[in-house]
């Protein structure tokens, strides 16, 4: 059977520009709305209305069984939690996931935010600082793209950077990666090959080449790396109930090197501490 390359041509590759942008957008819109007394539907539906009103359509809602435009996950939730009338309160740590489809193409990313809590200044240092975490090996994953010649040179560089950090100042933990999801190719879908692992496997993994788009996701939480999926089929949560964080970019690999499409940067900020400078798409 025919096979379509995982490896995309320039034209291809600059059709993911904008609904990595209309995506960026879509979280900017949600980020200030983190906060206590906002429900989860709230975001969702800030999140839709700007990804309409840049003529783009939620990829979330082309999922089979998915309604919602994000996933939002809360606490010991990790990924995949489900927008409704949950209301968020002081110093919940808060990932939001979301993805635009535009002209055929796809964006996907996530951020997580800690809601302020003056009561508990404990608690919020110690999920900002999972949070710094996460976000942080997902920008030293991104650099490997820009150096490593395989895939698998991704995951374990978010592997190593996890385990440098731990345990941690704050609470003394070690941190878990969780390893049944991983982060995937993207294009005219939303979830494409190849898998892009969050740690050290056994194989080489693909080739890092121009025309490589790929969705690196780290999810990772203050304890244990042990998930369920919990009764409503979709919110992935730590068995051991300690906190969990999702960071997330859509990045493309060209000849001029790496661009992060869900960046209005292009990575520029994030990649700076490793030494990359992103290349526009020519
Ligand atoms: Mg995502
Ligand atoms: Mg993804």
């Amino acid at each position: 059977m025919f096979r379509r390359s995982i490896y995309k041509t320039p034209a291809q590759l600059r059709s993911m520009v904008e609904p990595g942008l209309i995506t960026a957008a879509a979280l900017d819109a949600v980020r200030p709305l983190i906060r206590a007394g906002v429900s989860t539907l709230e975001l969702d539906a800030a999140a839709n209305a700007l990804i309409l009103s840049r003529g783009a359509e939620s990829n979330f809602q082309l999922v089979r069984g998915y309604r919602h435009t994000i996933c939002v996950s809360v606490n010991e939730e990790v990924v995949h939690g489900i927008p409704g009338s949950r209301v968020l309160e002081p110093g919940d740590i808060v990932s939001v996931d979301c993805g635009a489809q535009y002209q055929g193409w796809n964006g996907d990313s996530a951020i997580t935010v800690v809601v302020p809590d003056p009561e508990r200044p404990d608690l919020v240092a110690r999920r900002e600082e999972l949070s710094r975490v996460t976000e942080g090996s997902l920008w030293a994953g991104i650099a490997a793209l820009a150096t490593a010649d395989h895939l698998g040179q991704v995951g374990a560089t978010i592997q190593a950077y996890i385990e440098a950090q731990g345990p941690s100042e704050v609470s003394g933990e070690t941190y878990g990666i969780l390893r049944e999801y991983v982060g995937h190719g993207i294009g005219r879908k939303m979830h494409e090959a190849p898998s892009v692992f969050n740690y050290r496997t056994p194989d080489d993994g693909a080739e890092i080449k121009p025309g490589l788009a790929v969705a690196i996701e780290p999810m990772i939480t203050a304890g244990g790396e042990a998930t369920f999926v919990e009764d409503d089929d979709w919110t992935v949560s730590t068995v051991d109930g300690s906190d969990g964080s999702h960071w997330e970019h859509s990045v493309a690999v060209h000849e001029g090197g790496i661009w992060v499409l869900t960046a209005a940067d292009g990575g520029a900020a994030g990649l700076a501490r490793f030494g990359v400078t992103p290349a526009p798409l020519a």
